[in-house]
Formats: structure tokens, C-alpha cells, sequence
């Protein structure tokens, strides 16, 4: 195993108030330039990023536990991927697959038929966004079906262009007054261990989505089941054990095509390549985004052979998709993923910060200050659920309060939940452990801000 040496110096140093004079100035200056329905978890202005920090705009160096959303795993400047974006660029920044081809793409889709869960015989196509991603695996899977209906989750997120709004659970801010939304959608419960009557049984919970799926529109008019393994934006849910291989069996059975949205999930995020693998589920087709390309907007679909090969000619594509240097840039990421393990990485930055937020929670509990609910998640992709003292409320506020604290003091930390009272942690894999400790540290007293 290769190790990692970082060009910015790995520490945490405030130098103004964050945000500091010059964030304020591009805040004010975005105001007339940039459309307001586009927000920023953190007014903050970066002009550098490398391991595990940030540099700002007024030379702050914040702890980075946001990777841009679950992106930058392997660093937002990691060399590898930095050089073979630049030896790209210098040769051709596009062609476009569509018109003349070239082999970096070709070496894209066999990585990831190779590296996604199931040794069956796979194809991939390549997009440039999670939502895109998700858009054609849907139309995969009703061409190659002949169905209509598609069955998405509680708490589900898959994107914000309208076939994926109607696939996302929650209102505002991706849905509001967006509509009207594309139909044939059907949502059914999730297992949800810390807030379901089900509680740790996934297969009763599985059970009880696949009655109502029965009863409300019969196995024969599904075309697809969509779920990610481990939702995103919903709040780091686990699904209990059990869940997903008895859908997925369901699926199976019926002729059910069963999509894994791994855009969050996926490479190496979770403590394997992919969330699925610690379950031994193996969908159907798998979309695939964010992590994938060390920041390069690159998006995939792999699956089934079949099923992608069903598709008549010209009917999958797009002028971007696949980009040749955002292929360059997924070619070294995931070589970097192998080097340096970052599977095993990833589980052990879940045992540290599980055990450092656990130890929290005892000790606030102790206090009478019970505000952590729940702990979970899998490896590099670990949440804290706030709720109000001895109950299980969702406190919306205190997650507000506590991120901006940890802002205060340098640590970028984002924010989910249907209800929004969800500290996500999704630091990049790069990130040395004391680092990791310092901005754990600071978290926890961010917990205690009144
Ligand atoms: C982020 C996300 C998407 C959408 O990806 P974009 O690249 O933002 O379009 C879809 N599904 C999941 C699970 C995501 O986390």
C-alpha cells in the first residue's frame, strides 16, 4: 500500500472571523450575479483544497468533512488525478464519443464492469451527473421491460431534473412548487431501524414494501425498484438487515429490474467498493457518480448485459457524457482507490468517528443532555441524528447550530434529513487521522452550543 504525502500543510488555522472579509465581499458580489435559488452549505470561499483541508479566500484553512458531497475521495488536488486531467487537456479535451471515439472511455466502462458487485456479463454508459445517471437507468429498464411503473422510497434522493424530482421524497427545497412531476412513480416505506415499528427487521420491512407494491399496482406492471443501499440526502439510513436482498429477490422473481443508486454510496465510500457488497447484493443496474472521477463531472450506468444491450442504437447518449478528461480523471481515481486501499481506510475512519460521536452521545446522555438519537452509518459515511433531550423529535436546529459552530471554528460539516437535523460526515478518505480527531473534537462542543 502507496501512501499519500499532501502539498498544503495539513492543519486547521483560522486567520480572520470565518466567513472573513474577502467570502463577505464575493458573497455581496454573487448576490447580483448568481441566481438565488442556488444555496452554499458554507459562505466561504475556497481557493485551495488538498488531503483533508480547505484554504479560503482570506487564507483560512478549514478541515474539510464534506468532500463537495461524498466527491473528492481520493483529495480535491490529488497529483495522480491532477496530471492525468492535465496530459488529457493538453492532447484533446473532447470529441465527443458519439462523433469520434477514443479508448479511455472504453477503459472506464471495463474498471467498472469489472470493480461493481456481480461477476456476470456487464455493460456500461457514461453521463455526466448522478441525475443523468438515474434518468437513463430508468429508461433502461422500461425499454428492456416493457413496463411503466417505477418504485422509489421514502427518504429517497436521486436528483433535481424532473424525472429524478419525482423520484426524490422530499418537498422543499427539490420539489416545491417544481411539478408537474413525471408520472408512474409509486413511493413505498423504507426500513428505517432508529424511527420504524419494524425497527431491525429488514425483512419484515421488505416485506410490508413489497405487499403494497402487490396491492397497489402487481409485480407485472414494475419496470424498476430504485434504492440507494444507503440513502444520501435522506439521512444516512441504513436499511435494516435483510432489506435489500429480500427486494432484490423480489425483484428477481418478478422480472423487476432492481436499480442501485450508489451517486453517494459508491467507491469506496462505505468501507467497499460499493454499499451492496456488504449485503452480497447484486442489482441489476447500478448508477454510479460523484465519488467516481476525484471531482471530474463523470456519471455512470453499469449492468446487466441484456438489459443495457437492449437498447437500439443512438437511444443512450448525450454530447458530454464520458468526456475524455473527466475519463482520464476517473482512470487515475480509481487506480488511487486500489493503492491506497481506501476501502480499508474508509472503515477505519467509521471506527473513528463512530467511536468518538458514541462516546459523545454517553457522555451528553449522562448530562441529561440526550440530543444524539442515533450513530450509523458504514465507514467514511457516518451521521449523527439530533433530537430534542429524551425524546426522539427530530431537532432541526441544533444540527443548524452545531454546523455553524464547527464552521466558526474552521471544520466544514454538512447537514440532511427529511427533517434536517442530521450532522452528515463525509470526510475525504485522504484525511490523516489527528485531523480527523481535531475537527471529531470540535464537533462534539458544537453539540453543546445553546
Ligand atoms: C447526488 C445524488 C444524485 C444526483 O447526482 P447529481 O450529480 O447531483 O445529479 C442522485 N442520487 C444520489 C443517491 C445522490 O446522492
Amino acid at each position: 500500500m502507496t501512501t499519500i504525502t499532501h502539498r498544503l500543510p495539513q492543519k486547521r488555522h483560522l486567520v480572520t472571523d470565518l466567513p472573513g472579509p474577502r467570502s463577505a465581499e464575493l458573497t455581496a458580489r454573487r448576490r447580483s450575479a448568481v441566481a438565488a435559488g442556488l444555496g452554499s452549505a458554507v459562505p466561504v470561499y475556497a481557493v485551495d483544497a488538498d488531503g483533508g483541508v480547505i484554504v479560503d479566500v482570506d487564507g483560512n484553512s478549514l478541515i474539510d468533512l464534506g468532500s463537495g458531497i461524498a466527491v473528492t475521495t481520493v483529495g480535491a488536488s490529488n497529483p495522480a488525478v491532477a496530471d492525468a486531467v492535465a496530459a488529457q487537456a493538453h492532447h484533446f479535451t473532447h470529441t465527443c464519443f458519439m462523433v469520434t471515439p477514443y479508448e479511455a472511455y472504453i477503459a472506464v466502462a471495463e474498471k467498472l464492469n469489472e470493480l461493481t458487485p456481480g461477476d456476470h456479463e456487464k455493460r456500461s454508459v457514461l453521463f455526466n451527473s448522478g441525475a443523468e445517471a438515474v434518468e437513463n437507468a430508468v429508461k433502461i429498464a422500461r425499454l428492456a421491460t416493457g413496463r411503466n411503473a417505477v418504485v422509489a422510497f421514502d427518504h429517497a434522493y436521486h436528483g433535481r431534473t424532473n424525472l429524478t424530482m419525482a423520484l426524490t421524497a422530499k418537498s422543499i427545497p427539490y420539489k416545491h412548487n417544481f411539478g408537474p412531476f413525471a408520472p408512474e412513480i409509486y413511493r413505498m416505506p423504507m426500513s428505517y431501524p432508529y424511527r420504524d415499528e419494524l425497527g431491525t427487521d429488514g425483512v419484515a420491512a421488505a416485506n410490508r414494501a413489497i405487499t403494497m407494491i402487490d396491492k397497489q399496482l402487481t409485480a407485472d406492471s414494475v419496470a424498476a425498484v430504485i434504492i440507494e443501499p444507503v440513502q444520501g440526502e435522506g439521512g444516512f439510513i441504513v436499511p435494516a438487515p435483510g432489506f435489500l436482498p429480500t427486494l432484490a429477490d423480489w425483484c428477481r422473481s418478478n422480472g423487476v429490474v432492481f436499480i442501485a443508486d450508489e451517486v453517494q454510496s459508491g467507491f469506496c465510500r462505505t468501507g467497499d467498493w460499493f454499499a451492496c457488497d456488504h449485503e452480497g447484493v447484486v442489482p441489476d443496474l447500478i448508477t454510479m457518480a460523484k465519488g467516481i472521477a476525484g471531482g471530474m463531472p463523470l456519471a455512470a450506468v453499469t449492468g446487466r448485459a441484456d438489459l443495457m444491450d437492449a437498447v437500439h442504437p443512438g437511444g443512450l447518449g448525450g454530447t458530454y457524457g464520458g468526456n475524455p478528461v473527466a475519463c482520464a480523471g476517473a482512470l487515475a481515481a480509481i487506480d488511487q482507490m486500489s493503492e491506497l486501499d481506501l476501502p480499508a481506510r474508509a472503515r477505519h475512519i467509521g471506527e473513528i468517528v463512530t467511536s468518538s460521536l458514541s462516546a459523545k452521545a454517553q457522555a451528553l446522555a449522562a448530562e441529561g443532555r440526550g440530543v444524539i438519537g442515533e450513530v450509523r452509518g458504514r465507514g467514511g459515511m457516518i451521521a449523527v441524528e439530533l433530537v430534542k433531550p429524551g425524546s426522539t423529535e427530530p431537532d432541526p436546529e441544533l444540527a443548524k447550530a452545531a454546523a455553524a459552530h464547527a464552521l466558526s471554528r474552521g471544520v466544514v460539516v454538512l447537514t440532511c434529513g427529511t427533517h434536517g437535523n442530521i450532522l452528515r460526515l463525509l470526510p475525504p478518505l485522504v484525511i490523516g487521522d489527528d485531523l480527523l480527531r481535531e475537527a471529531l473534537d470540535i464537533l462534539g462542543d458544537a453539540l453543546t452550543v445553546d
